[in-house]
């Protein structure tokens, strides 16, 4: 029985050598996803519904500042056909992702979800912060999960990378969001440049604390013109995965985002080998991008987003020996 309930045994986790680290608490890991889940390999319709953003965080290739972005915004008719497409497909999930897009009208959005969870799809949404009264509109629509990461536990370091919000501000927002019936999906930002190992367990504690539902967390992946990018390359692979999981035994019931960059950096975070180290982490979430690629290229809060649909997902469940599960979650 391996055990993570401190600090220094994380700290250790974490030190541990990566033989090890495999053959105690990444096993672990998979006997938890199996004993406390189906082990099934979710699999959600997601969909980038405007890559319009006011902030200007430092690591993300949709802030204000980038100038050369060509911005789109779906308008919610299209949202709704995109939605019917996803259930046509069979997916029961859908998760609406934006920049913090405010000219993106707060109505035409709440409209868009209320006729996707007539439809019977269950909604995740990842809007940013919106005041409390519109997170209350948004659990009246139907939201089943929201997602608001904290993206790094430190206050400081959140400060100094979003510095169009403050940490007060966005854990108060997320303190908001635990107290309505939605899910809080939240997580970090792994291994950024400038992120001490201290930091990093103190962000896999605090999911722990939040008790999130999910974490959609993958390494920090350098996004071009962006003023993090040139203080530092790409997130180690090694320990997105060892922070993975980690926060499997701490969270068994919780999902864990699959999409991981792998080898080649031009394949994003749909790289095979990525995504099947990811799940034999203890993983277990995969997106169906409903973008058109040329758009989703532009959905940019990293580079190189690859669009590959429900038959990568199949695959990956198959090599990875878990369930397909496309049905909204009990
Ligand atoms: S991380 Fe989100 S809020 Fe920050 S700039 Fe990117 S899209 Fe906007």
């Amino acid at each position: 029985m391996v055990k993570l309930s401190t600090k220094q045994e994380i700290k250790e986790a974490l030190d541990m050598p990566f033989s090890e680290f495999k053959e105690t608490i990444m096993a672990e890991a998979i006997k938890v996803r199996k004993e406390a889940t189906d082990n099934s390999l979710y699999t959600t319709a997601m969909l980038g519904y405007t890559n319009h953003c006011k902030n200007q965080c430092l690591y993300c290739g949709m802030r204000a500042g980038n100038t050369k972005l060509p911005r789109y915004r779906i308008p919610p008719c299209d949202i709704i056909s995109s939605a019917q497409n996803a259930k046509d497909m069979g997916l029961e999930r859908m998760f609406l992702i934006a920049g913090e897009d405010r000219g993106y009208k707060f109505d035409d959005l709440l409209g868009a979800i209320k006729e996707i969870t007539k439809m019977g799809l269950q909604v995740s949404l990842a809007g940013g912060e919106f005041t409390d009264s519109q997170y209350t509109e948004l659990e009246d629509a139907g939201v089943y999960e929201y997602v608001l990461k904290f993206e790094m536990s430190h206050e400081d370091t959140f400060n100094r990378l979003n510095p169009s919000t403050n940490y007060k501000q966005r854990m108060a927002a997320i303190e908001k969001i635990k107290s309505t019936k939605m899910l809080l999906a939240s997580g970090n930002i792994v291994d950024y440049p400038g992120q001490t190992q201290e930091e990093l367990i103190d962000d896999i504690m605090l999911m722990k604390q939040l008790d999130i539902s999910w974490a959609p967390v993958i390494p920090y992946m350098p996004a071009a013109g962006t003023p993090l990018a040139e203080e530092g390359g790409r997130g180690n692979l090694e320990t997105s995965f060892r922070q993975i999981s980690i926060i499997r035994n701490l969270l068994p019931k919780a999902r864990y985002t699959a999409q991981h960059p792998g080898e080649d950096p031009k394949l994003g975070v749909s790289a095979e080998d990525g995504n099947l180290g990811a799940l034999n982490a203890g993983a277990d979430t995969l997106f169906v991008d409903l973008l058109p690629a040329a758009q989703a290229q532009n959905f940019s809060v990293i580079d190189n987003r690859i669009v590959l649909g429900l038959d990568h997902a199949k695959k990956m469940a198959s090599l990875a020996g878990m369930n397909i599960n496309v049905k909204a979650i009990k």
